[in-house]
């Protein structure tokens, strides 16, 4: 039987350049989508893992105003950060890397702009909005500070207040002030585009009800909150300096917007065209030998967009008319819980508005959130992990096992240190490691040609192959804590195994027998190598180098994983050392 290649693309959520990832980023969204890429890489399927710094918006403008810093300086100091923690440090196997901020995702954002402004899709309203006369333009929302109109707290935003936790209609807030001059505001109005989601309604229904199936229950049911509601209307500009420019000299005199200059597009319509637009770059990257730094400063023409959707990208973004959804190219995208309705909702609707025949997503594969012994990450409030300590301490497969035994798929997970300590001693060492430290200590010297012909016991058949077939199941749903639980369980089962056999006394008494358990132990340490490799590709690594063997490329083939493996035995090398794969954490090692 010969298995297709399928293509698959892996959208990993944009982080705001704006300061230093915690561990909640890497459980809610880095690692899950590190874990599927390399599951599929395995799998014999070609692999696009895409994403890149999100760079415009508040959140850095606010950042380079504390530090007295330029929005550019601010951008560039996070992304080199970003790019040296998720390749040098957390080894995450992105296929491209790349922001918002270049000429090239600046133009595809712009085409989506007019192509949804020809399509009647965008509408201009005038709303209001704080004016500065100081600073002669208009501020957002986070920029104004006044009392709160419930608490009397004087600190408070006008969108929100601090002091009483309670939003803030616009308007509401008393005396406002601009936080940059603390020079008195009022409201003006201002005229913005909008997008008319209403009429997007029905075609979105049949999306979510066709495809949602394939979606975590919660993620699926908060969506239809969403469409239960009603979609209205959203702005897709704002008053601010820093972000993708409209086009204005392809907007039509009379849909031009007044001080259309002094306007940006908002990110939650900019960042989510980044899967598309990094999906293009990656092309031209291919199709012309370009490097990526000369890719991103050229603006791809119409004529160029179209060919490389009709060839280089034609499997992965236009499906045919009758594909199945996710045979030939399968779609997954990756991201925390604050941005579920950017991506179930509004990315799918974005697609279908700019080009009919674009693949939409299949798996929108949402973790909740991670909290710190019951508490929200707070940088601010020093309740934090930094992710680049935490790894370096411990080292990155310990981390990417305890973030997978505790991943917040369907409700909130709170990481505990003592905890952290409890699970990696007792299960990462205490069943795996034990497992393939002590098997390979006792088959340590013996003769691999008194090993690779015995029988195979049909229950220890069974357990591999069943194995295999749970692992590729989960991964292909990212049901990443059952994915885990099969290599713990079949690692539980090898130590029973080890025990029931007692391999020590045969050993000395009955070598037809030792020979013939040892087989079985060497069956199940290469599954466990191998079924590892996606969730801790170092710790696999290592195991395959005490059996004397390469790591492998790829998974063994469906359904004869067993008949496979046995082959691989005959290639084991007894005589390597082998050492403990991991070392205990103790009290005095947490924080
Ligand atoms: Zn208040």
């Amino acid at each position: 039987m010969t298995i297709m290649k399928r293509k698959i693309f892996i959208g990993v959520a944009w982080p705001y350049v704006n300061g230093n990832l915690h561990v909640g980023h890497y459980a809610g969204y880095l690692l899950p989508a590190d874990i599927c890429a390399r599951y599929h890489r395995l799998s014999g399927n070609d692999v696009l893992m895409a994403s890149g710094s999100d760079c415009h918006g508040t959140p850095i403008t606010v950042e380079s105003d504390k530090r007295g810093r330029s929005p550019q300086e601010i951008v560039e100091e996070y992304h080199a950060k970003d790019i040296n923690l998720f390749l040098n440090v957390l080894g995450l196997s992105y296929d491209l890397y790349t922001r918002t901020d270049t000429p090239h995702h600046h133009r595809i954002v712009q085409n989506f702009f007019i192509k949804l402004l020809e399509a009647g899709y965008i509408f201009i309203d005038t709303t209001q909005q704080y004016y500065s006369e100081k600073e002669k333009k208009f501020l957002p929302d986070r920029y104004i500070v006044g009392t709160c109109p419930h608490c009397g707290f004087k600190d408070a935003r006008s969108d929100y207040c601090e002091g009483c936790n309670k939003i803030l209609e616009q308007g509401e807030v008393i005396n406002p002030l601009s936080k940059l001059s603390d020079s008195k505001v009022e409201l003006r109005d201002t005229q913005h585009y909008f997008l008319d989601w209403s009429r997007m309604q029905p075609k979105l229904e049949n999306y979510v009800t066709e495809y949602g199936r394939n979606w975590r229950d919660w993620i699926y049911q908060e969506t239809r909150g969403w469409l239960k509601e009603r979609l209205k209307p959203r702005a897709i500009t704002r008053d601010l300096d820093w972000g993708v420019p409209l086009p204005v000299n392809r907007i039509p005199k009379d849909k031009l917007i007044k001080d259309i200059e002094n306007k940006r597009i908002y990110v939650w319509f900019d960042a989510v065209i980044g899967y598309y637009s990094a999906s293009l770059l990656w092309a031209r990257m291919q199709e012309y030998g370009l490097d990526q730094k000369k890719a991103e400063l050229q603006v791809p023409s119409q004529e160029e967009e179209t060919d490389l959707l009709n060839g280089q990208l034609a499997d992965w973004w236009q499906p045919s008319p009758h594909e199945v959804p996710g045979t030939v190219s399968k779609h997954y995208y990756f991201m925390g819980q604050d941005n579920l309705v950017f991506h179930t909702l509004f990315w799918p609707g974005q697609l279908m508005i700019y080009n009919s025949n674009l693949h939409l997503p299949d798996v929108i594969c949402i973790n909740k959130f991670l909290n710190l012994a019951g508490q929200k990450f707070s940088k601010s409030r020093g309740i934090s992990i930094d992710i680049k300590e935490f790894v370096e301490k411990y080292g990155n497969d310990i981390v990417r096992f305890y973030l997978t035994y505790i991943m917040p798929e369907n409700k909130q997970a709170s990481f505990y240190w003592e905890d952290f300590k409890e699970k990696v001693n007792s299960i990462l060492i205490g069943n795996i490691g034990n497992f393939v430290h002590r098997s390979l200590s006792i088959a340590k010297g013996a003769d691999i040609n008194l090993i690779k012909d015995q029988q195979i016991k049909k229950e220890i058949e069974e357990e591999i192959n069943k194995a295999f077939q749970n692992s590729r199941n989960f991964l292909e749903n990212c049901q990443f804590r059952n994915y885990l639980e099969v290599i713990i369980n079949l690692s539980a089962f090898g130590n029973k195994f080890f025990d029931t056999a007692k391999v020590w006394e045969i050993k000395k008494s009955d070598s037809e027998n030792y020979f013939w358990a040892l087989k079985q132990l060497y069956l199940l340490i290469i599954s466990i190598a191998y079924l590892l490799m996606p969730l801790m590709p170092k710790t696999s690594e290592e195991i395959f180098k005490m059996l004397g063997l390469r790591s492998p490329q790829l998974w063994p083939s469906l359904q004869n994983e067993v008949n496979y493996l046995n082959e691989l035995v005959s290639q084991i090398n007894t005589d390597t050392r082998s050492h403990p794969l991991f070392t205990k954490i103790e009290t005095a090692n947490l924080p």
